[in-house]
């Protein structure tokens, strides 16, 4: 599939210079009223009523408090006077072009000279050019016409004549009618006023819809040139002619393997831009269907052939358009760049790329010597030398920075200095299954790791960049380290010896017994996945990349608090956590468990703990002993007795329940 849009599509200098006109005025928030339509477009005209534009069909029409624009066509002298007797402020967007021609029929003399126009006269702007005529004039719309006068009007022979062109006059026509005066008169001035970009636009439309097998026609139903274009398209291969988006129908276009496009003066780039967005996706997804995947080679292959730098000169910018550059190449012909040349970057803007003044470097693409101008590329001079930057920088392992132009199911397409290079899926990224759409327009970092240079094809890899920002990362992390420094991290998941935390550059491991002073069974008692958590480190080893942490804080640590609040002898309420042959242990604080040894549990003699006491019963105790490097507490309940001779034993214990209630009184 191919889609190509004529370079010439779209606005031309005269409609954009006088569309722009307008929007500058509704920008400084002036009052605007144009003299009839500006442009033959509907969206933009709607565009212009919701914005207060009035359109007057007479300058007596427009309100005085707001800017008269006439548009490109021009108009007659007599309305330019009514402007200024009206006292109108105005802003003439006549196009330069047609301007030439008013000023060409001004200047004759009402005896010597006869001018004669190719041109319709009920268009606006040869009504427009009738109105600046000094003298009598013919104006007719073809060679017939032309023999009609001629034969009715015997006399012209002794004046000079002049012969001028409606600027979209057929050039064919011109050169018919052109020789027929020629073989009737001598005194001729002859003033080719066809304007090249009608002339460009129309030769281009032949030469596309000769080798494409579907053209879609952009442009207004009114517009007398775009119908100009369908005529000339549907010659030559199946076309369609549509207004907006909305006219283009799925099934017109599946099954073509080459589309051009081409649009009218009138036909603003982001509709032409729009028409050929979805275009490609209809056929992308309809080559999905069938199973054919872009060939990147293929792609890579059509986007660099034909590359030739014999042609190079450079050129200085003097004019800039929506599809075209104008640039001064110090030659009598006329240099334009269109805007596919210009960069490879797609939906790219004029103005984005190159300003008024500045000097580049370009190919040569055609001459046209007939039209005076000279066709040539930016973006193939870019091409040449960015490729050889693409070498010195897979020479030199050098990071190059692009921006992701394309996205494909294989990988995506990267612009840099001028040059695409692709990058596989597999080399996008650092972690499976990333969407590439998520890179679209990204300014990505990569180095080259294969090129063609024969083909001029380029391979990199994003993936080599971002693991190494990342082992750098890592390092500098570790080397800022030390042990009891404080980290903020993220849950990020649950093990059931403890819980793994995104500290960012690496994860650390949070040991269960280091999420809580209290024995805990579960980390989720204490956090839930994503929670934001202060840790600190434990430990550390760079080399392997490990690093302990810890969660439990110091100031909740329980021994300080035994150790503050519980000297030995004090006497505590303590829970029966834990039974042995040896001892029962106890609760005396949150964190803090203690024994009883079986000898301590009583002043009787009992064989083992359970003869005595259950898990659950609550006891005084008194504090015996305490090691606070190995974090043992002894406790008896039996010192708490000795004062109390022949006193019950059940009477220090609160019973977990009437088993054992009904064991102790039974003793
Ligand atoms: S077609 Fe040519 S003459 Fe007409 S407005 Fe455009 S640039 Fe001017």
């Amino acid at each position: 599939m191919h889609i190509e849009v004529a370079s010439s599509a779209g606005f031309c200098f005269g409609v954009n210079r006088a569309v722009n006109t307008v929007y500058d005025l509704l920008s400084k928030g002036k009052n605007v009223c144009t003299l009839g339509f500006i442009i033959h477009n509907p969206q933009i005209i709607d565009d212009m009523l919701k914005k207060g534009v009035k359109i007057v069909e007479s300058p007596e029409n427009a309100s005085k408090d707001s800017i008269l624009v006439i548009r490109a066509h021009g108009v007659t002298r007599n309305v330019e006077e009514n402007i200024k007797s009206l006292g109108l402020k105005c802003i003439d967007a006549t196009c330069p072009f047609v301007k030439k021609i008013h000023n060409i029929v001004a200047n004759t003399s009402l005896n010597e000279d006869i001018i004669f126009i190719a041109g319709d006269k009920n268009h606006p702007e040869v009504k427009g050019i009738i109105g600046h005529c000094n003298t009598k004039f013919f104006a007719f719309n073809d060679y017939n016409e032309l023999l009609d006068i001629i034969k009715k009007n015997k006399k012209l022979s002794q004046f000079n004549i002049l012969f001028v062109a409606q600027t979209t006059f057929s050039l064919r026509q011109w050169k018919s009618c052109l020789n027929l005066l020629k073989s009737n008169y001598k005194n001729i001035s002859v003033y080719n006023t066809i304007c090249n970009a009608t002339l460009k636009r129309q030769c281009e439309a032949e030469v596309l819809s000769k080798k494409a097998d579907l053209m879609v026609v952009i442009g207004g139903k009114k517009s007398s040139n775009t119908a100009k274009l369908f005529d000339i398209c549907k010659k030559n291969c199946s076309s369609i002619f549509i207004e907006k988006i909305e006219d283009l129908q799925f099934d017109e276009i599946k099954n073509s393997k080459f589309i051009g496009i081409t649009a009218g003066a009138s036909t603003p780039a982001d509709i032409i831009e729009e028409v050929k967005q979805k275009m490609e996706d209809i056929l992308k997804n309809n080559e999905a269907e069938q199973g054919e995947d872009l060939n990147f080679e293929q792609m890579l292959e059509e986007s660099l052939k034909n590359l030739n730098t014999d042609d190079e000169v450079k050129g200085v910018v003097v004019g800039i358009a929506p599809n075209e550059v104008y640039v001064d190449i110090g030659r009598k012909h006329a240099g334009f760049i269109p805007v596919a040349e210009l960069s490879n970057e797609p939906n790219v803007r004029p103005e984005d790329v190159v300003k008024i003044g500045d000097e580049l470097d370009l190919l040569i693409m055609r001459t046209n010597d007939q039209d005076g101008t000279v066709m040539l590329s930016k973006k193939r001079v870019d091409a040449a030398k960015g490729f050889k930057e693409i070498i010195d920088a897979k020479n030199n392992n050098t990071i190059l920075t692009g921006k992701v132009i394309e996205v494909m199911k294989a990988g995506v397409v990267v612009l840099t200095n001028g040059i695409k290079v692709f990058i596989p899926a597999s080399l996008t990224t650092d972690f499976k299954n990333k969407d590439l759409e998520e890179l679209k327009n990204n300014e990505v970092k990569f180095r080259i790791i294969e090129v063609n240079e024969r083909r001029r094809r380029a391979i990199g890899s994003i993936r080599s960049v971002l693991l190494d920002e990342k082992s750098t990362a890592i390092n500098e992390f570790f080397d800022s380290l030390y042990t009891g420094k404080l980290l903020k991290g993220r849950v990020k998941s649950f093990k059931n010896y403890g819980t793994f935390i995104d500290l960012g550059p690496v994860d650390g491991l949070l040991h269960i017994s280091e999420l809580s002073w209290e024995r805990i069974k579960d980390p989720s008692e204490i956090l839930k996945i994503g929670d934001e958590v202060e840790v600190s480190v434990k430990s550390f080893d760079k080399e392997s990349r490990k690093i302990s942490l810890i969660y439990k804080k110091d100031e909740d640590n329980p021994w300080e608090k035994l150790k503050n609040d519980y000297p030995i002898g004090s006497t505590v309420e303590a829970k029966i956590v834990g039974l042995t042959d040896y001892g029962a242990f106890a609760n005396i604080l949150p964190g803090v468990d203690g024994l009883i040894h079986v000898s301590q549990i009583s002043k009787k003699r009992i064989n083992k703990p359970q003869d005595a006491l259950s898990i659950g019963d609550k006891v005084n105790v008194m504090i015996k002993d305490i090691d606070f490097e190995k974090h043992r507490v002894s406790l008896s309940i039996k010192a708490l007795l000795e004062g109390n001779q022949g006193e019950d034993f059940s009477k220090s214990i609160e019973s977990n329940g009437n088993k054992e209630n009904s064991e102790n009184n039974g003793e």
